[in-house]
Formats: C-alpha cells, structure tokens, sequence
C-alpha cells in the first residue's frame, strides 16, 4: 500500500472517516463564466439567508439588516473598514437592526395568525436570557420590543437581576424558570409590588413549599405559573426535555398536588400561567402541535380546578433553518415562522372553544429564533498545506520506480481534459500509480532507494492524484475510489480564530454553521478545504458544513492570493455559542479549595479560591452591577411614592439585591 508522511496520512483518516457520513457530493461545475449565483446556490447562502445575506456584483456578501428591500452593508468593505480602525481579524460583527428584524417578524407572523384565525386573545413574548445575555443584546431588545410588550425570561439569580433591572415597562412579562431558593421568590414578590410582571414558575414540587413560605414572610404572593413535564414525542439534539425523565417541569400528579397545595395556601387565585418547553431546535413540525394539544388540556383542567388562569407559555424551540434544507434534520426545520405561528394559535383555540374557556393569552419564549441571524464571525486564513505534488527535476540515473511513476504522470496528462474521459483508463493509471508508490516504499524499507528517492516518489504519486482529479468533471462516471481522491488532495486552511473560544457548539453539540468566504463570490472556488484553528488542540478545527440536508466533510474554497486575504464568515451564531463557551446561564466558576490530610487524621485548608459573584459574571457581560442596582433603588422609590411598596419591603428588596450581587452565583439556602 501506498506510504504518506504522518501528517499526511492523519489527514487521509480524518477525511475518510467523514466520507463515511457524506452521502452526496456537491462538486462544482468545471466551467469559467463562474456567477454570483452559483456561489450562492453552492453555499446554500439563497436558502438559509432569510433575505439578511446575498452576494453583489463585486462578490462579496452584503448584508441586508432590515430585511432584502433595505440599505445593504458590503461585509467585505466593511471588514476592511474596521481593520483600517485597528479592528483587526477575527471579529464577531453584531447587526442590531436584524436583531428588531426578528422580533418584528416574530411579532407579525403572530399577529397574522391571530387575525386569520380570529384569536379573541393576544401574543407577548419573552427573550430567553440565556441566549444571548450581552448587555447591548439585552437593552437592544428591551428598547425595540418596547411596543410589543416584549419582556425577559430568567433561568438563574443572576439573569433575574439582569431582567429586573431592564425591564421598564409594567406590562411586560418576566417569567421566572430554573433552580429557585427563597431570597428569589422573595425578589420576585417584591417585585410585583414594584409594579414588574415577574412569574415564578414551578419546575420542581419543592418550590411549592418554597413558595408558600416566601409569601408567608413578605404577606403577598407572586404571580405563579406551572411547569408542565409533557409526555408528547420529542425528538432533535433537545428531545429529552419532555418525558418523564425530563429534567424540569411538574407530571400531572404532581401538578394536582400542587393545585391542592396552593388552594390550602391561598395562593390559587395567582396561578395563572401554564408552561411547557420540548426543546431548543424544534425540527419537526408535529411535535409542536402534540405538545400543545396536550398543553392545552391541562391548561383547561387548570381552568376547571379554580385557577384563574391568564397565560399559556409554549416556551422556546422555534428553529433555525441553518442548512437552508427546509428538512426536519437536526440542523434544519419543516416549518417557516408563520407555520410555527399558525399551529400555536389554531391549536390552543380550537382546545379553548371547544370547552367553552376564555383564550390565554400566548407567550413564547423564542431565543434562537431572534438572535441567530445577528452577529457574524468573520476570521481571516493565515495560510494552506497542500499535499506535496510539485513534479521534481529529472536527476540522472533515476531509479526504475521513479521512472515507472513519470512515465504513468505522463501518461494520464496525454488524456485530453475537453472531451469525455473514459474513467477506467484514469483508473487504471492511478492504480499504477498507487504499484509504483508501493514497490517505492519496499524499496526504502531494504535501503535501494534514499530518502530523496523516497520524497521524489511521493511527490510524482501526489502529481497523479491531481492530475487524474482534473481530468474526472469529464467523465460520465466517476468509480468510488477516484471520487475519493478529490478529497485526499483538500488543503487545510489555517484560520485565525480559537474554534473553542468562538465557535463552541461546533465541537461541544456538533452543531452546523453556514460557513463559506465573504469575498470572491464571483470566482469558481477550485479547491476543496477545512480549517484548522491556531489552538495546539487537535480537535481544533472545522471539518462539517451544511450541504442542503447533507454534511460534507470539506468546503468548497478558493486558493489563496499573495498579499491578499482570504476572508470567511461563520453566520447565524449569534445564540448560545457566544456565551455558551463560559458563562451559560451566569453561572460562574465555582469556589474552589486546596485541602491537604494532617497527621491526626483531619485535614486543613490551604487555600480557599472564591468563584464567581454575580457581580464578576455581569461585568463579564457588560453590565454595570452598581447601575443595575440604582436602576431598581430609582424604581423602589416611585414605587413607594405609588404607595405600592412600604418602605420596609423597599429596603428588604435592596438588601437581598445588594447581597446577591456579592454571593457566587449558584443558590444558597
Ligand atoms: N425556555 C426554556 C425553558 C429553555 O430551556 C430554552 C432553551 O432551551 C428556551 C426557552 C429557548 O429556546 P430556543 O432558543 O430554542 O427558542
């Protein structure tokens, strides 16, 4: 068998370990008069780029903020821009106005859906802070969604303090999800009386209790809403969250205890909310409308048991299209916004009026949906190994072998590249060529050939490999093994970019990006590549792209330029991944100690290292604790002004606020 350098042969494993998932091949046509259009139908950019991307008539990608019919952004000239402001490459590009696009889209696909089906109730969404908790982010969606009556979801005590404080409006919602201690409950008390919406949904049954004990303490209830553990199929990288092993959320016995538990508590009267989520990513279409034909139910049986019940909140999930296949694989969706629309409203009406209940009214908790679209990384390529195939100068006396090998790149360069190829003469050529390389390698192992001999064998090998891949668009089919050979010749593109600081998901959850070059759209990409990052890691590097439904190990791409950069963007990244790589949900690092044994059989502590306040994690993310902090002492006043708070609740609110902003970020009993 043919021998290659270890770097090459690791090379040769990894693709042909991809090849083994790739099942369709998009080979660019070998032609010249090479269009925008066909880059754009190559890197599927027509298909997942919801009108925010197209590419000019320079080539490069232009980026429409508001929607296609609006002022287009060069990406390309803007990038240049930046770097002359000593912006320098890699840079995440955040597009604000797609952010408002999307809530607007959001927005309207409801509405839409509430006019044709003449829905008797109304839409108000919430944004799940976990997704993109960036302060700019965070006000950016406050301020535009002001008219919506846009509000926040929070899923830790952190992000409670982040909703708090931003959100200005008193009819905007702040549903209260995750882990809860008493100081949180109490929080969210206080700030009803403050004149916010919070709703501290139950997801555990230990929260009843929790719950009953904090309105005891401050002698008023929060609004409450429930946690519903669905038992409807789910499927997708986020399918387990339904189910009965699901980890948040109340079964339906739990729910009638708690009903129970909240009459002898007098708190029923402010149980008004019904929440269920399958799962980030929702793929497939049916699923949705499972979860809410049973979700409607027990929000019908909430109504009949005496809650006065107001909301149904379908969580989040609504998904992205980002391999543009409109297939219910896990990187794409069977299903548009305004299907996604049509089925929350017509099913939760259809259930409401067929048992003669008032219509909720319907709260979505759409992260990525809204903050995909926004931000761009953009990183440039440092540089690209290529196999070695330079044909070495004729030397005198060349071993048998090495002239076996020219005489075979001799003979595969007399087929003609225009007319059709016969594909088992080119065959027949590489496997010569593969004999020769072999007897090389026999040869070096009993010392015939030296190592020069050795290398010139390897390169004329490399120099048929590419020559038979030139030759193959011509021919009608294409055997296995040649079509194989395309990608053994693929370059590494060395990108200059951490893919562990940058681009998370794509090693921690596999998740498919759009990538593809910004620039030089209007030019055939010839060659075919994967990056590799500037990290020491191994797994540093991005060999999936989407491939209409399909994941192909390598990417079109086009061969570098001297003195000029190649430039490549990642799109829809700007949920999770940006904040996912540290400080998912503000959680932070945890306290940490050095303990060493002592003689007596006890131990002692030799160093004690503080994790994370909540304060460290919302600086991380911009925001200004001490503003945070004023923001609500501003909203406290008004609110005793109102004659809504006492003083001394004003003062309880503070203390646990300021008190929080010192603790670590996990809950404290
Ligand atoms: N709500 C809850 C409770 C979640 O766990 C999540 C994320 O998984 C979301 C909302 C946001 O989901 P998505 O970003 O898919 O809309």
């Amino acid at each position: 068998m043919i021998t290659y350098s270890a770097s090459t042969v690791q090379q040769i494993l990894t693709i042909e370990s991809a090849l083994k998932t790739l099942t369709k091949t998009n080979v660019p046509p070998n032609t010249n008069d090479w269009s925008v259009e066909d880059s754009s139908v190559l890197y599927g950019l027509n298909r997942w780029g919801e009108n925010y991307f197209s590419i000019n008539q320079k080539g490069h990608i232009n980026v429409s903020p508001k929607g296609s019919n609006n002022k287009k952004i060069d990406l390309m000239d803007l990038v240049q821009e930046l770097e002359s402001r000593n912006l320098k490459l890699p840079l995440l590009i955040r597009f604000d106005d797609i952010l408002e696009d999307r809530l607007n889209r959001l927005h309207e696909a409801f509405q839409q859906a509430i006019n044709q089906y003449k829905y008797k109730g109304k839409y108000q969404g919430v944004f799940p802070i976990k997704c993109n908790q960036h302060r700019h982010v965070v006000e950016e969606l406050m301020t535009c969604g002001r008219h919506w009556n846009f509000g926040l979801e929070a899923g830790s005590k952190a992000e409670l303090l982040i909703a708090l404080s931003l959100i200005q409006d008193s009819k905007a919602l702040l549903i209260c999800n995750g882990y809860k201690d008493e100081r949180y409950i109490e929080t969210t008390i206080l700030a009803r009386q403050l004149g916010r919406q919070p709703i501290v949904v139950i997801e555990q049954t230990t929260e009843v209790q929790r719950i009953i004990q904090a309105s005891r303490n401050i002698g008023a209830a929060p609004l409450i809403g429930i946690r519903a553990k669905l038992s409807s199929r789910s499927s997708g990288r986020w399918g387990a969250s339904v189910g009965a092993t699901a980890k948040f959320g109340l079964s339906i016995p739990e729910i009638l205890t708690t009903v129970e538990q909240l009459r002898s508590a007098n708190l029923l009267n402010d149980l008004r909310l019904l929440h269920f989520h399958v799962g980030s990513q929702i793929n497939d279409i049916a699923i949705l409308k499972d979860a809410l034909q049973e979700a409607g139910q027990i929000y019908i049986e909430l109504n009949r048991l005496g809650a006065p019940m107001q909301y149904l909140d379908v969580g989040g999930g609504l998904g992205i299209d980002y391999d543009g296949s409109q297939t219910s694989t896990e990187a794409s969706t069977n299903y548009s916004l305004q299907n996604y629309a049509n089925d929350v409203v017509a099913t939760i009406k259809e259930c409401c009026e067929a048992n003669s209940i008032r219509v909720p009214t319907l709260v979505s908790e759409s992260g990525r949906a809204i903050a995909s679209h926004f931000s761009v990384l953009v990183f440039n390529i440092l540089s690209k190994s290529v196999v070695p195939a330079k044909i070495p100068s004729i030397k005198e006396n060349e071993p048998l072998i090495i002239r076996n090998l020219r005489e075979t790149l001799a003979l595969i360069k007399k087929i003609s590249k225009n007319t059709e190829v016969n594909s088992s003469q080119l065959q027949e050529s590489w496997n010569d060529a593969i004999k020769f390389q072999d007897d090389a390698l026999s040869a070096f192992r009993l010392g015939y050939l030296g190592l020069s001999e050795r290398a010139m064998a390897e390169q004329l090998t490399w120099a048929c490999a590419k020559e038979v891949v030139e030759r193959l668009s011509s021919c009608s089919l294409i055997p296995e093994d040649l079509k194989t050979l395309r990608y053994r010749l693929a370059g590494t593109y060395y990108a200059n970019l951490s893919i562990f600081r940058s681009a998370p998901d794509t090693w921690a959850i596999d998740q498919l990006f759009p990538i593809m070059p910004i620039h030089r759209l209007n030019e055939e990409p010839k060659q075919l590549g994967h990056f590799a990052d500037l990290t020491c890691d191994s797994d540093g590097k991005l060999t999936r792209f989407i491939d209409n439904g399909q994941i192909k190990p390598l990417l079109e791409l086009h061969e570098l330029k001297p003195n000029e950069q190649y430039v490549i963007g990642m799109f829809l990244g700007g949920a999770y991944q940006e904040v996912m790589g540290n400080l998912h949900n503000l959680f932070g690092s945890t306290n940490s100690v050095h303990l060493r044994l002592t003689k007596d059989g006890g131990y002692t502590l030799d160093h004690v290292v503080r994790g994370n306040t909540k304060a460290d994690v919302l600086e991380a993310m911009e925001h200004d604790p001490e503003a945070l902090l004023e923001r609500l002492r501003i909203a406290s006043e008004k609110a005793i002004q109102s004659g809504n708070l006492k003083i001394g609740d004003a003062q309880r609110l503070m203390d646990h606020l300021e008190t929080s902003l010192r603790q670590s970020t996990y809950l404290h009993e």
